[in-house]
């Protein structure tokens, strides 16, 4: 990261506040040699005129202490992403203890995410993906591009009137030929086998947890986002019988309008063009695909257990936790479900390592 001479004797290394430091009351020479060392023109081992062993050790261990020092990666693993991935390596690494970015990328180069619903929304979210580095993005919408998701995501105008799945298949591959796409004119719904680590589940008006339980059977990740009136809703994320599910954000919703369940099928039943706005469009994109590559690297998203509102127009979200339902009964899928278990996942990464 950046090493910035404040004053004499007074270096600060980077400025996120979760990781910057100051060094204070360093010689010329103990501030020269760390300038040198953070260049790579010297290496920790060597040492510097003017600059005792027993001082430069106290320096090394400081630097340590700080985190500021960090093995070489254990190998360069390939990432799909374009660029090999390293554009994202600065950050990532940054957040890591031993900031080995590529275990990451190696990470996101063998996850699976299906996304069903390919709107602007939904191709957005499909395209940062792919960008991002993940393996394998399926994707499910067999509908027609329409004039109106021309823009966002990738779609032209020469796609209109293609399926969007193949469409957007094309577009992936565009970004990078590594990815994987599946989906496309001989694929439906994700069935459950092969499952993916993850489904993303776009839908318009209301969200409909049946549908889910269809899409991914039980026991594979989703994430629900709900485009709505003038907003849309991304979350919550649901780590089966360790999260509250979509049934419980249902029943506590009846709790507040008992015609909620009358009022959401008639919602789910409309048959109307279903636009995305675009400023919305983008910002719940952008939100939901944090809340994947969360998951994919290893930690537990923030929808977990909340939901984040977008609105028109600002598109500046809002979270709103949410919690389970004592009738829900979905934590009895899983016998002792503490905060920061295991993530469930399926059984195809199970054994995979977590960053
Ligand atoms: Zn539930």
């Amino acid at each position: 990261m950046p090493v910035l001479r404040r004053a004499p004797g007074e270096l600060q290394f980077g400025t996120d506040p979760r990781w910057a430091v100051r060094f204070v009351g360093l010689d010329a020479a103990e501030e020269s040699w760390i300038q040198a060392l953070t260049s790579g023109t010297v290496r920790t081992r060597t040492g510097a005129p003017g600059l005792p062993t027993a001082r430069r050790q106290a320096l090394l261990r400081l630097l340590d202490d700080a985190r500021l020092l960090v093995p070489p990666p254990s190998r360069t693993a390939v990432s799909p992403a374009p660029g090999g991935g390293e554009a994202e390596v600065g950050v990532l690494g940054a957040l890591l203890p031993d900031g080995d970015a590529h275990r990451v990328l190696a990470g996101r180069a063998g996850a699976e995410v299906a996304v069903v619903g390919l709107g602007r929304l939904g191709a957005t979210l499909a395209a940062t993906l792919a960008t991002a580095g993940v393996g394998t993005v399926t994707l499910h919408d067999a509908s027609p591009v329409l004039l109106t998701d021309v823009g966002l995501g990738g779609y032209r105008m020469r796609d209109v009137g293609a399926r969007r799945d193949a469409a957007l298949s094309r577009i992936l591959g565009e970004i990078s030929p590594d990815v994987r796409t599946r989906g496309g004119p001989s694929s439906g719904a994700p069935d459950g086998s092969g499952a993916p680590d993850l489904v993303v589940v776009v839908e318009h008006r209301a969200a409909d947890p049946g549908r889910v339980r269809e899409l991914v059977g039980d026991g594979v990740a989703h994430l629900s986002v709900v485009v709505r009136e003038a907003d849309v809703l991304v979350g919550p994320f649901v780590r089966p019988g360790l999260d509250p599910c979509l049934r419980c954000v249902d029943l506590h919703r009846t709790e507040i309008d008992p015609c909620w369940p009358q009022v959401a099928q008639q919602l789910r039943d409309v048959a109307a063009p279903e636009h995305e706005e675009s400023v919305v469009a983008a910002v719940a994109a952008s939100v939901a695909a944090g809340q994947v590559l969360t998951f994919v690297d290893g930690a537990v998203p923030r929808t977990a257990a909340a939901c984040v509102e977008i609105r028109a127009p600002d598109a500046m979200p809002r979270l709103r936790e949410t919690s389970r339902h004592p009738l829900c009964g979905c934590g009895e899928l899983t016998s002792a479900p503490p905060d920061g278990a295991p993530l469930v996942r399926s059984a195809r990464t199970s054994g995979r390592g977590r960053g």
